[in-house]
C-alpha cells in the first residue's frame, strides 16, 4: 500500500525532473529551494532555484521597441551544489555516467527529501550515493544536506566539491527568456575557518543575501575534515576535499548552510553573522531532530485525514497523500516564519518562476487555509495589503478614481506588476495583455478582510486596519461607477476572472462593461464597508472617516450604489457575464475538442489561428459563477434583490448550467470553484472537478505549468474544500457550525480548526461528529451541528449523532 506520507519516484527520468523538482521543493516560509539534484546546474533539464519570500527585483528589457519592466521573484544563489568524482574521473553530471536504482522520496511528515542511486562511470566504477536534505522549519535561516558515498567496486583518490553558486539567473520559464533575468550580482566570496561564503545583491531592489556553508567530510571512521582548499570561480565558491576512498567503506558529507538577508531582523554584519550561523548550527542529526519536531507541531494543527471509499481512490498517488502534499507546500510557502515578514502568498508558491512570484486574487482561495488554523498568520498576511494602501490609492488616482485600486499582480511595492504584452507560446507572438483590468482583485482583498473579522471578531484589527481597507476599496469601486440613462450604476473598462474576454470584438481599447461578477462584488464590498463602520464605536469610526476624509455625501452615494448597481441580464432572464456577452457567437466546442487534445487555453488556440476569444461565448474559468462559490443561494438572492433583481433559485441554477457548458477550465481555479458550485446540484460532476483539482499539480494536468511553480489556490482550495464542503465546517463569530456533506467517495474527515485561540479537533463521518478540545484550554466552545446547538467542554470529548437529527 502506498504510504500516505511519502511521495516516491522510482527511476531517473530527465523529462520528469522539472515536475519532480517543483513538487520536491523544500522551504520554511522564508525561503525555498527546488528539489533539484545536488550535482545539477541550470542545464535545460534541471533547474535548482532558490527563492526568498518577498525577494523581488526589477529589470528592463527592450522588446518590440519598448522598454518592458518586469519584476521577478529572484532566483538567488544555489546552495545545493555538492558533488564528487574519482580523482581521474568525471563529475557526477557528466553524460558518460549512468544512474541506476534511482529512487527519490519526499517525506512529508519529516520534511525531508531523500535520494538514492548508484552511479557507474565510463571506467565501470560503481558508487552508491544517498542523500537527505532539509530546509529547516525551526531555524528559518538554516538548510542542509547529508550525503553518503560508498564506492562499490573500486578504491582510490576521491575529490569532493561543496559549492555555493552565485552565477544564477531567472531562467526557469521558457516564455520569459527573451526578458532579462540577471538580477543577482555577486559581491564577494571567501572562506573563514573552513566555512565558505558568498555575498550577493539584487541589482535593482538592493536586497543583500549571504550564504555560508559548513561542510564536513568523514571517511573511514576518521574525524571530520575541513576543506583542503577553497576556490572562487566565476561567481561560485568551492570547498574542495581530497580523500582516499575504500571499496565498501562509506564517506559521509554534511553540508550545513546558513542564509541571511539584509531584511533579516537582529542582524549586525551580514557576512559575519551568516558565517556564525553556519558555525553555530548543530550537527546534521541535531538539526534533523529539531526540524522534525517543528514539522510535527505544524502537522498536529494542519493535517486533514480522509477515508476514501475503495472504488474512488486515485493512483498512483492516493488522495490522502495528495492532500498532505498540498498542505506541505502551502506551509513551506507561508507559515509562522512568514508572519514577521512583509509578504503574502504568491500564486505559484516559492517553487518556480511562473507569474514571477506575484500575488493575485488567488489569495481569496488560499486565505481560509491559514485562517482556520492560525488566525495570527492570516492577520499578518492582510497587513501585506494594508501596507500597500498608499500605492493602491496612487493607482486609483492615476486612473481618475478615488479610494484604493489594488494591482492585479502585486510584488514588492504594491504597484501594478502585470505585463502589458504577453508571449503566446503557441504563435510565438507578443500579444497585448489587458489582464490588469481585473479590478475584482480589490474585492478579493475585501473578502479576506471581512472573513477574518467575521471569524475572529478582532475589533482591534478592524479599527486599526480593516475598516480603512474596506472603506478605501468601497470608495474606489463607487468612484468607478457612472450613472446610466436608466439611473442605475455601471462599471466599464474591466475584465472579469474569465480572462478570455479582454475587449469587445474588434475594439481597440481593452475592457468590458458591467461584468456581473465585478458589479455584484462591488455592491457587496460597499455594503461590508458600511457594515464595518457600524461595528465600530463612534469615536473610532469618526477617526477613520476624518483620516481618510470620507464625506457624508460619499457615504450617501455608497447606499445608493448598493441598491442601484447594474447587473446585466440575458433575454432568457439569466445573469449575463458582461454587457454584450449574449450577442457573441457560440463556439463549436465539439470541433475544437476534436481538433485539439486540450482546449483549456482556447485563448491561445484562437489567437494562434488568427481568431479572437473576444468573439465567442466562452470562459477560461468560473466568472460570475464565482459568486456561487462565495455565497450560498440565500445570500446571493438577497444581494441581487437589494440591487433590484429578483432571481428565483431555479434561475440561479440555470445560470450555473448555462456557463458551465461554456467554460474551458483553462485555469486550475475553475475546478475548485465548480467542485463547490455543483456539490448539491450535480455531485458526480462536482467530484470530477474536485479530482481534477486534486490532480492538478501532482499530475501536472496542464502539461507543463507545475514545473514552473505549484498552484497555491488549488492546493489550499482542495484542503479547504474537504473542511468547508465535505465536513461542512464554518467558523463564525459565535462559534463553529458543522453541516457535513460527505460525498459518496469520502467516508470520514478528521481535522483541527482554531476558534478564538482554541483548537477544536473534529472527526466527521456519515453518522456522527466527534468533537474535542484540549483539557488545558479550560473553556467551552459553542458548536452548531446541523442546526442543533451543543457545547463542547475542555477535556470532555463529545459525539453528536447528526444523522438522527436530520
Ligand atoms: C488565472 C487567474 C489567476 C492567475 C494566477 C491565471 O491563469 O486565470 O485567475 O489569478 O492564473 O494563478
Amino acid at each position: 500500500m502506498t504510504d500516505p506520507w511519502r511521495l516516491v519516484y522510482e527511476g531517473y527520468d530527465p523529462h520528469q525532473e522539472p515536475l519532480r523538482e517543483a513538487l520536491c521543493t523544500l522551504g520554511n516560509g522564508r525561503f525555498a529551494t527546488r528539489g533539484a539534484a545536488e550535482w545539477a546546474a541550470d542545464d535545460g533539464i534541471h533547474y535548482p532555484g532558490t527563492y526568498i519570500a518577498g525577494g523581488y527585483s526589477r529589470l528592463t528589457t527592450d522588446v518590440a521597441d519598448r522598454g518592458i519592466v518586469n519584476e521577478d521573484l529572484v532566483n538567488f544563489p544555489n546552495w545545493l551544489t555538492l558533488g564528487f568524482h574519482p580523482a581521474d574521473g568525471h563529475e557526477l553530471h557528466d553524460p558518460s555516467n549512468q544512474l541506476h536504482d534511482y529512487r527519490q522520496e519526499l517525506d512529508l511528515q519529516r520534511g525531508i527529501l531523500h535520494r538514492a542511486f548508484t552511479v557507474r562511470d565510463s571506467s565501470g566504477r560503481e558508487t552508491h550515493v544517498s542523500s537527505l536534505r532539509l530546509v529547516h522549519m525551526a531555524n528559518p535561516h538554516i538548510c542542509g544536506i547529508k550525503m553518503e558515498i560508498v564506492p562499490l567496486n573500486w578504491s582510490g583518490d576521491l575529490v569532493i566539491r561543496s559549492s555555493i553558486d552565485g552565477a544564477v539567473t531567472n531562467n526557469g520559464v521558457a516564455r520569459y527568456r527573451e526578458l532579462r533575468g540577471d538580477h543577482v550580482a555577486v559581491e564577494a566570496t571567501g572562506e573563514t575557518e573552513g566555512i565558505i561564503w558568498l555575498r550577493a545583491r539584487t541589482k535593482q531592489s538592493d536586497l543583500g543575501v549571504c550564504l555560508a556553508a559548513r561542510t564536513r567530510v568523514r571517511s573511514g571512521g576518521c574525524e571530520p575534515v575541513l576543506p583542503d582548499e577553497s576556490a572562487a570561480v566565476g561567481g561560485r565558491i568551492d570547498g574542495l576535499f581530497a580523500i582516499q576512498a575504500e571499496a565498501g567503506s562509506p564517506t559521509t558529507i554534511e553540508k550545513v548552510v546558513c542564509l541571511r538577508t539584509t531584511r533579516d531582523a537582529a542582524l549586525g554584519d551580514m557576512t559575519e553573522d551568516t558565517v556564525l550561523g553556519a558555525r553555530r548550527a548543530g550537527s546534521f542529526e541535531e538539526l534533523l531532530a529539531s526540524h522534525e519536531a517543528a514539522w510535527k507541531a505544524l502537522w498536529d494543527r494542519y493535517d486533514v485525514e480522509v477515508d476514501v471509499a475503495p472504488g474512488s481512490e486515485l493512483t498512483p498517488h492516493p488522495i490522502q497523500l495528495i492532500l498532505r502534499l498540498h498542505t506541505f507546500h502551502m506551509l513551506q510557502t507561508t507559515c509562522p516564519h512568514s508572519a514577521g515578514l512583509d509578504v503574502s502568498v504568491p500564486a505559484r508558491g516559492l517553487h518556480g518562476e511562473a507569474y514571477r512570484g506575484h500575488i493575485f486574487w488567488d489569495e481569496m482561495y488560499v486565505y481560509p487555509f491559514y485562517l482556520w488554523r492560525d488566525p495570527d498568520l492570516a492577520r499578518a498576511l492582510l497587513l501585506y495589503r494594508y501596507r500597500r494602501l498608499p500605492e493602491a490609492r496612487a493607482a486609483a488616482a492615476e486612473v481618475g478614481c478615488a479610494g484604493a485600486m489594488f494591482p492585479w499582480q502585486s510584488g514588492s511595492s504594491g504597484r501594478e506588476e502585470t505585463q502589458i504584452i504577453h508571449l503566446n507560446p503557441r504563435s510565438g507572438k507578443w500579444d497585448p495583455d489587458h489582464s490588469h483590468l481585473q479590478r475584482h482583485v480589490s474585492a478579493a482583498i475585501a473578502v479576506n478582510v471581512w472573513t477574518y473579522v467575521a471569524a475572529t471578531e478582532d475589533r482591534a484589527f478592524l479599527a486599526t486596519y480593516g475598516a480603512e481597507m474596506l472603506a478605501e476599496i468601497a470608495r474606489f469601486l463607487v468612484s468607478m461607477t457612472t450613472e446610466g440613462t436608466d439611473g442605475r450604476f455601471e462599471i466599464a473598462g474591466v475584465m472579469g476572472p474569465d480572462e478570455f474576454h479582454e475587449a469587445y470584438p474588434g475594439a481597440a481599447e481593452g475592457g468590458l462593461r458591467n461584468n456581473a461578477y465585478t458589479n455584484v462584488m462591488a455592491a457587496w464590498c460597499i455594503d461590508k464597508a458600511l457594515a464595518a463602520f457600524e461595528c465600530l464605536d463612534l469615536r473610532t469610526r469618526k477617526a477613520i472617516v476624518d483620516r481618510i476624509e470620507l464625506s457624508d455625501e460619499e457615504l450617501e452615494r455608497w447606499h445608493t450604489v448598493v441598491t442601484g448597481m447594474t447587473i446585466p441580464v440575458l433575454p432568457n432572464g439569466l445573469i449575463e457575464q458582461f454587457k454584450g456577452y449574449g450577442d457573441l457567437e457560440e463556439l463549436d466546442w465539439e470541433a475544437y475538442r476534436a481538433k485539439y487534445t486540450d482546449i483549456g487555453r482556447l485563448d491561445r488556440i484562437l489567437k494562434a489561428e488568427g481568431d479572437s476569444p473576444d468573439r465567442y461565448k466562452l470562459s477560461k474559468q468560473a466568472d460570475l459563477c464565482v459568486l456561487f462559490y462565495l455565497f450560498d443561494s440565500a445570500e446571493l438572492t438577497d444581494l441581487l434583490s437589494r440591487a433590484g433583481y429578483e432571481m428565483t433559485s431555479d434561475k440561479l441554477h440555470e445560470t450555473i448550467e448555462y456557463y458551465r457548458r461554456r467554460t474551458s477550465h483553462g485555469s486550475t481555479l475553475s475546478h475548485i470553484a465548480f467542485a463547490a458550485i455543483l456539490d448539491e446540484a450535480d455531485p458526480q460532476e462536482s467530484w470530477e472537478h474536485f479530482v481534477q483539482a486534486i490532480r492538478s499539480d501532482v499530475n501536472d494536468i496542464q502539461g507543463g505549468t507545475t514545473p514552473e511553480g505549484i498552484h497555491t489556490a488549488v492546493m489550499a482550495g482542495t484542503v479547504r474544500h474537504i473542511i468547508e464542503r465535505f465536513a461542512g465546517i464554518r467558523l463564525t463569530a459565535s462559534g463553529l457550525s458543522i453541516t457535513p456533506h460527505l460525498p459518496a467517495a469520502i467516508g470520514r474527515v478528521r481535522c483541527t480548526v482554531r476558534w478564538h485561540d482554541i483548537l477544536v479537533t473534529l472527526d466527521v463521518d456519515r453518522r456522527r461528529v466527534g468533537l474535542e478540545i484540549p483539557e488545558a484550554s479550560r473553556v467551552s466552545v459553542p458548536i452548531c451541528v446541523c442546526g442543533t446547538p451543543v457545547t463542547v467542554e475542555a477535556g470532555a470529548p463529545l459525539e453528536v449523532d447528526y444523522a438522527l437529527k436530520t
